[in-house]
């Protein structure tokens, strides 16, 4: 008994008759110790075996309980139902403490008591660190969803969120907002001559012009296919005419090359830019946008058009 940290230190003399009232439990595979909603009244300690804690509802199990470890003394102390499930994993055993008995320990020892505040202590501690990795899990998860797997650019789902804010937030501020529409010239051909995979290391290296001519503060998105597009906050047309023919001349000069590293033809691109007006949305500035696109493939195409 003495070996068990919850009874570090305690007088096991001075509190025996006490722990005559403690009960030796076992539990089978599969067996429930406590369920979520539901209240429970006694704190138990794992002597032997694996104990899981399950989340609520999808049965995900969310924790293990090693030996040595207390089990159920939030809901005992708060009197509140459990929040989680615990089953057993494989055969267990464990050291039962009711309520009243729990008290009467209080009570009787200040090193149980002070036992009990150090494993508290630490399961606050695990519970913060197990919410911790969730908050990151969940993080990776919503930037890889917002993520192009090819280019590493934000991608349709992200700026079909983001644009509509951006352009709020401007609007709101009196700031112009300027919107660049993109598309790689003669791109189902470059595909038929070199091959998709050839294609796609053209898609990257246009995703590394733009990250190259941007600033921090302006996002470049696969918009689709060999689409990309740039909104650029605080920028007015004519900004935005000469940040696309960056774009533009970078695109041209760049040196490509396949995955091997075998050189391959350059590509160019051809841009459409439209500013924000009055009353604009999301869809009207992207049409605008578009019709620009559409002016400068027709015009002979690797150029900028602006909207009108
Ligand atoms: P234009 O100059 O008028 O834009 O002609 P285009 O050939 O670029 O336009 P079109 O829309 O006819 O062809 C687009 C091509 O882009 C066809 C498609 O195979 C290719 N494409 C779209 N997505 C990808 C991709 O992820 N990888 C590769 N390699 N090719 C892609
Ligand atoms: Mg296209
Ligand atoms: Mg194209």
């Amino acid at each position: 008994m003495s070996e068990l940290d919850i009874f570090c230190d305690v007088d096991l003399d001075a509190v025996a008759d006490l722990l005559d009232d403690l009960i030796c439990r076992r539990m089978s595979r599969g067996d429930v110790l406590m369920k979520a909603g539901e209240l429970n009244s006694s704190v138990y300690v794992l002597l032997r075996g694996r104990l899981g804690v399950l989340a609520d509802k999808d049965e995900e199990l969310i924790s293990e309980i090693k030996v040595g470890e207390l089990i159920g003394e939030i809901s005992v102390l708060d009197k509140r139902p459990c929040s989680a499930t615990v089953i057993a994993l494989e055969e267990c055993t464990l050291l039962e403490i009711g309520e009243s008995l729990l008290w009467s320990l209080v009570r009787a020892s200040h090193e149980f008591a002070r036992n009990m505040l150090i494993l508290l202590a630490e399961r606050l501690r695990s519970i913060r660190e197990q919410f911790g990795k969730r908050v990151e899990m969940s993080k990776a998860t919503e930037r890889s969803a917002s993520l192009d797997a090819l280019t590493g650019l934000y991608n349709r789902r992200w700026l079909d969120n983001v644009l509509p804010l951006e352009m709020s937030e401007c609007f709101s501020k009196g700031r112009a907002l300027s919107f660049v529409m993109m598309d790689i010239d003669h791109f189902k051909k470059y595909n038929d001559t070199w091959g998709h995979q050839a294609g796609d290391c053209v898609l990257k290296e246009v995703a590394n012009a733009l990250k190259f001519v941007l600033r921090d503060v302006d996002y470049a998105a696969r918009y689709g296919g060999e689409e990309f597009c740039v909104i650029l906050p605080g920028v007015d047309v004519a900004g935005a005419r000469s940040i696309g023919q960056r774009v533009c001349d970078h695109v041209r000069q760049a040196e490509i090359c396949s995955e091997s590293g075998k050189p391959l033809p350059s590509v160019t691109i051809s841009i459409g830019v439209a500013e924000m007006g009055p009353k604009e949305t999301p869809y009207t500035l992207i049409e605008k946008a578009d019709r620009a696109l559409y002016r400068a493939k027709r015009g002979g195409r690797d150029r900028v058009c602006r909207y009108p």
